[in-house]
């Protein structure tokens, strides 16, 4: 890997070029989870709450919209538009952007996934964007992924209507400025760690759209930085993921004027799940709830109980040292467990005896 060494407040010097609309409560706390950490035999596992970025029901997608919605705003928009799937944080997340600045927002949900059970489309997420005033839309067809058609066709049906809207791509990150976020955050967890004296071996996260992954791997190739970023898929389709991670990274350093690069062999993705986006297996189920038993903390079936699952496997396989120090991302999402309630055990409760 080419590197630069830049220091964390040269990061946010850089990042301070763009417009930003603020969004998020920065830092995001980070402290250890003791208890999971002895569970599955590692002593050195932390967390960084990005779950608790601010916005309703918070999550990783605060950090990328600051710099979208700053050029939103900075173009004249006067309103969002975004896709994703029914139970999407994305599209939670980019209707409260909306909302604290003032915009109107257009949601486009993709109907593709099979409903998780009968209140999947009506509660979590998407009950949280109607309540936050965005216009909901949805499109049944099954698509690729990487087909935007849907997205554009809402674009300009809402522009013949009159509304000046700004696309944002799914889950922010397929955009020139998709990735600053997480370079921003990636600064944020060198300046944590000097001020501990310690330093991580390993972040694991989940990745999706993938400018989380990206962002993290510009902001530490740009500070000299050697942790090893970890992601574990959400989906099936690890090898588009690859490439799309090594591209958003090396998209995101260029933007920043940033001459060095993130070379293909620090792109890791793991996928432990086999199953596809929006289902797990009864293995990530068991271990979201030893998670939330252990730390008093809920991971959602689509996205973060992969990534505490991946954790679970990466050292149980050995692939991360027992001692090593690891900080597992918490990028949001939990909003959606309500929509998955039938995918849980049911819930029991004891009728009290006098
Ligand atoms: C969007 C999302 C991810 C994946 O992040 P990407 O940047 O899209 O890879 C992970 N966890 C949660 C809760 C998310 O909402």
């Amino acid at each position: 890997m080419t590197t630069a060494r830049l220091h964390p407040s040269e990061i946010y010097e850089r990042l301070s070029a763009f417009p930003k609309a603020e969004l998020a409560q920065l830092p995001t706390p980070i402290h250890p989870l003791a208890n999971f950490g002895r569970d599955i035999g590692a002593s050195g596992i932390w967390i960084k709450r990005d779950d608790l970025t601010g916005l309703e029901g918070g999550g990783n997608k605060t950090r990328k919209l600051e710099y979208l919605v700053g050029d939103a705003l900075q173009q004249g928009a006067d309103m969002l538009v975004t896709a994703g799937a029914i139970q999407s944080n994305h599209t939670r997340q980019t209707a409260a952007a909306a909302a604290r600045h003032g915009l109107r927002c257009g949601l486009l949900h993709l109907g593709w996934t099979e409903d998780a059970g009968p209140t999947y489309r009506t509660t979590g997420n998407i009950l949280l964007s109607s309540l936050m005033g965005a216009e909901l839309f949805v499109d049944n067809e099954v698509r690729p992924i990487e087909d935007q058609s849907p997205l554009i066709t809402l674009v300009e049906q809402l522009k013949s209507r009159g509304n000046k809207p700004y696309l944002i791509p799914n889950g922010a990150s397929l955009h020139p400025l998709g990735g600053l976020g997480y370079v921003g955050c990636a600064a944020e967890i060198v300046m944590q760690c000097r001020e501990r004296g310690m330093r991580f071996d390993h972040v694991v996260h989940c990745t999706g759209s993938s400018s989380t992954q990206a962002g993290l791997l510009a902001g530490f190739a740009a500070m000299g930085e050697t942790i090893e970023v970890i992601g574990i898929a959400d989906d099936d389709e690890t090898d588009i993921k690859t490439d799309r991670v090594y591209k958003l990274a090396n998209g995101t350093l260029a933007a920043m004027k940033l001459d060095c690069e993130v070379s293909m062999d620090t792109v890791k993705i793991f996928a432990f799940d086999e199953t596809r986006y929006g289902k797990s297996d009864s293995k990530t189920y068991d271990v979201i709830r030893q998670f939330a038993r252990a730390e008093g903390l809920v991971v959602d079936p689509v996205y973060e109980g992969k990534a505490a699952r991946g954790l679970v496997e990466l050292v149980s396989r050995g692939r991360i040292a027992p001692n090593s120090n690891v900080l597992l991302m918490h990028l949001g999402g939990s909003p959606a467990v309500h929509a998955y309630a039938a995918s849980f055990d049911p819930v029991d409760m004891i009728p009290l005896t006098q």
